[in-house]
């Protein structure tokens, strides 16, 4: 039996010349450590980007990578690593991933700890071992997951970030022009409203692109059938997170009273949290993100929607590509899928962070047949770790 034999956590942080979803609008100054709240969603962002990245060795020799969510108080995750999930790791058998992440998960479960930092942390180990496991069969992961059944995937341009109405059109504009048929925009910094933001864009992009409008959980239920009604003559794609994420019913009434699909997930971190939303009929598009979930409960929470019609989109939020190719390497190998979701402002600035490995062009994703999630971080991104 193979045995890891080492367990580490890393903070990575990369600065940016702007802040995530664009320029500071007024009232949107950053406090002393960096955070401010974008008025928009009454959400906390910080002016750098930053991830938690999780090493594990075996006593073989091999490595595996992987990451999680970390753009706030990212040492609340490796606390939780070092001070209590390596230790239940080391001597572990890397090829059981899902095993060992159904045991962490045991063990804070009577407590509460069902989701946030601590389910973060799980998904770093839990990609970082799936990535030992392929390279220790010497198999992409796709294949450990039953075998690659997409040569390659849509992928939709996310964010327009802008700071006018006429420059996120444009922007827009640019990205058709590459080839790509499929985007979203993010109501936050939709200064003109949504119904100009989407209008806007289908006059410039055309009847056949796919536009979507990512409402960041700002709306009553009420509100948000108004508002997507609205758009849908203009030809929505999907709306996703329309309302609060605690308010299971209310989404459910939503789905119920629009005729655009209603995309959710991104926030959810096991099957548990996508079953309940599923069981009420609460969702038409889910969206697993890597970085929350791993690459267990994304494959789970993918499995289950498929097998109840729901399609499958994920998403793609704010790290250094370890768990972006994961989330990709994950997706080749599943049913119901309608794209990806590409971040170009992230994917972009993280080529050199990562082995060659994933390509989005022509509105299309690609990805290699190489061993684990495929890539691996460069000398580069290790150089800028920081150990907790
Ligand atoms: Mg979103």
């Amino acid at each position: 039996m193979n045995r890891v034999v080492k367990l580490e956590p890393f903070i990575l942080t990369v600065p940016r010349d702007e802040p995530y979803l664009g320029a500071l609008r007024e009232g949107e100054e950053p406090n002393a450590k960096g955070y401010f709240v974008r008025k928009g969603n009454k959400t906390v962002y910080p002016t750098v980007d930053r991830s938690v990245l999780v090493r594990v060795e075996t006593d073989t020799g091999i490595v595996g990578w992987g990451e999680t969510y970390g753009i706030v108080a990212p040492r609340a995750t490796t606390a939780i690593i070092e001070d209590l999930l390596a230790d239940f790791v080391v001597g572990r058998d890397p090829l059981q991933p899902s095993e060992i992440h159904d045991d962490l998960y045991n063990l804070m479960r009577v407590r509460g700890y069902t989701g946030g930092f601590y389910l973060d942390a799980l998904a770093a180990i839990d990609i970082a071992l799936w990535d030992a496991a392929g390279r220790l069969q010497e198999k992409p992961v796709c294949e450990l997951l039953g075998g690659r059944i997409h040569e390659t995937l849509p992928g939709y341009v996310s964010g327009l970030p802008k700071p006018t109405l006429a420059e996120r059109v444009a922007f827009a504009q640019e990205w058709q022009a590459r080839g790509f048929d499929s985007f979203k925009f993010a109501a936050p910094v939709a200064d003109d409203g949504i119904v100009a933001e989407i209008s806007e864009l289908r006059k410039a992009l055309g009847p056949d692109a796919r536009i979507a409008a990512d409402m960041h959980w700002a709306h009553t239920p009420d509100e948000a059938i108004a508002a997507i009604l609205e758009m849908e003559p203009h030809g929505l794609w999907f709306a996703e997170a329309p309302i609060a994420t605690e308010d299971v019913q209310g989404l459910a009434r939503v789905c119920k009273g629009v005729s655009s699909p209603v995309g959710a997930g991104e926030e959810w971190r096991t099957i548990f949290e996508a079953q309940l939303r599923f069981n009420a009929q609460a969702v038409n598009i889910v969206q697993p993100e890597m970085g929350h979930t791993g690459i267990t409960q994304f494959t789970r929470i993918a499995r289950a929607a498929h097998a109840l019609g729901i399609r499958v989109i994920p998403h793609a939020t704010i790290g250094s590509g370890i768990f972006l190719a994961a989330s990709l390497q994950a997706t080749l190998a599943l049913e119901g899928v309608d794209g990806h979701e590409f971040q170009h402002s992230i994917f972009l600035r993280n080529q050199g962070l990562i082995t060659d490995g994933l390509e989005c062009s022509n509105g299309e994703y690609r990805v290699s047949d190489s061993v684990g999630i495929g890539v691996e971080p460069t000398d580069k991104l290790v150089s800028q770790l920081e150990r907790p």
